[in-house]
């Protein structure tokens, strides 16, 4: 057993852990062969993530990176390895037995939209390029745990399902998740673990968010000529005015923000249109609708003042299109799942904090799914840019965190 531990005492020997503090749950001797396989795989693991990087993936555009992970995931020895209908790769682990399954999921997708330099470079430890981090490194990692758990022939109770999720930013709407978990998964998932970005926190708490695009609409005309029109910006205005005074809550933490606004057609023209996007968000479902209907309300009401501002009945009119609707949710801190990735943390080294976010685990959250998110180790900076880096330092840990997670949860 000590022969086996290399790995993680080379981790420890960074970190500061003492020897004791790894007994938890790493349990049996063919885990502690993968941790020090992870030890060892941990520059291919490195380059996987570089290479993958260089695979676009722009929103609605993952399917030539969902190749190359399907064989990532092939080559790991994973069974029944297949996409499903929305675009997911999923790849099985059967264990003892088909439960617990306990998931482990990292979002194939980035923000870049078709056509962005998505080349990677290096300079020591430091790589540089748009989704290195997010999501590259939970891809690379997920395959990498797979990989371990195969060369050291680890044997779990229940079983592990390896997923690579497609939507999970923006205007994807965390669309794979919400496959995974009503469709393709449905029923069998006891433990949902996501990979995502890199560093150690763990969230907990999934942040719901509903997003909206807001259209006014009139006749327009001219500003001298046909004054007395009512007129679609005046009613954005008031809508905006009267949604920069909605009181929230601090606690649940709920908050609202209008981020784009457009429309018009001259400084002289009476303007047929106006718009604008809303983002609302909650930690909390009823709070979150609470905001949903104030801003409906609003809406309606800055129309109708608007037309009776200028005695026209339905000059001006609304659409309100969804652009977004993600479910919130918390998985509570004494959580098996959550004291489980604690201990995990404490024994690679990391100390871990309990964050907010809104990632995949928020899907099976709301619906009662104990799951958390997980950086997947290393450091970043500046995810969602065109100059996000990841810095390669003691980035083994996040590999054998995932992988320590995974088999602790897979116990009966
Ligand atoms: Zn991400």
């Amino acid at each position: 057993m000590r022969v086996a531990l290399v790995g993680v005492f080379a981790m420890m020997a960074a970190g500061g852990v003492r020897p004791q503090d790894n007994v938890a749950p790493g349990g049996d001797a063919r885990v502690q062969a993968a941790l020090a396989a992870i030890d060892k795989t941990e520059p291919a693991t490195i380059a996987a993530q570089m290479r993958l990087c260089e695979v676009p993936a722009p929103p609605f555009g993952e399917r030539a990176r969902a190749m190359v992970v399907r064989d990532m995931l092939q080559a790991a020895g994973l069974k029944h390895v297949r996409l499903d209908r929305e675009g997911n790769v999923i790849g099985e682990r059967p264990g003892r037995s088909p439960r617990p399954n306990v998931v482990l999921a990292a979002h194939l997708d980035t923000v870049f939209p078709e056509g962005t330099d998505v080349k990677v470079t290096r300079n020591g430890a430091v790589l540089r390029g748009p989704g290195i981090g997010d999501n590259c490194r939970g891809l690379a990692v997920l395959a990498a745990v797979a990989g371990a758990l195969d060369a050291a022939a680890v044997e779990t109770d229940g079983s592990l399902t390896f997923v690579a999720t497609v939507g999970e930013e923006g205007r994807g709407d965390l669309r794979g998740a919400k496959a995974l978990v009503a469709e393709t998964l449905k029923g069998r998932i006891d433990y949902f673990v996501a990979l995502d970005g890199s560093g150690s926190s763990i969230t907990n708490v999934g942040v719901g968010s509903r997003r909206y695009r807001i259209a006014f609409r009139g006749a327009g005309g001219h500003s001298y000529s046909n004054f007395g029109r009512a007129s679609p910006v005046n009613a954005l205005g008031r809508a905006i005015s009267l949604i920069a005074d909605i009181q929230v809550p601090g606690s649940p933490r709920t908050t609202f923000n209008v981020g784009r606004i457009g429309g018009g057609t001259a400084v002289n023209a009476i303007p047929e249109e106006a718009w604008m996007e809303v983002d609302l968000r909650s930690v909390d479902k009823a709070a979150l609708a609470q905001l949903d209907r104030s801003v409906q309300q609003i809406v309606k009401q800055a129309v109708s003042t608007e037309n009776a501002r200028w005695k026209q009945n339905d000059a001006v009119t609304v659409t309100i299109e969804p652009v977004g609707d993600r479910p919130g949710g918390r998985t509570d801190e004494s959580a098996r799942i959550v004291q489980a990735a604690l201990a995990a943390s404490k024994t690679v080294g990391f100390a871990a904090r309990l964050v907010e976010n809104s990632t995949d685990a928020n899907v099976p959250m709301q619906l009662g799914i104990p799951a958390i998110s997980i950086g997947a180790g290393g450091t970043g900076t500046d995810a969602h840019s065109l100059a996000e880096t990841f810095v390669t330092t003691n980035s083994a840990r996040g590999t054998a965190r995932a992988l320590l997670l995974m088999v602790s949860l897979s116990r009966r």
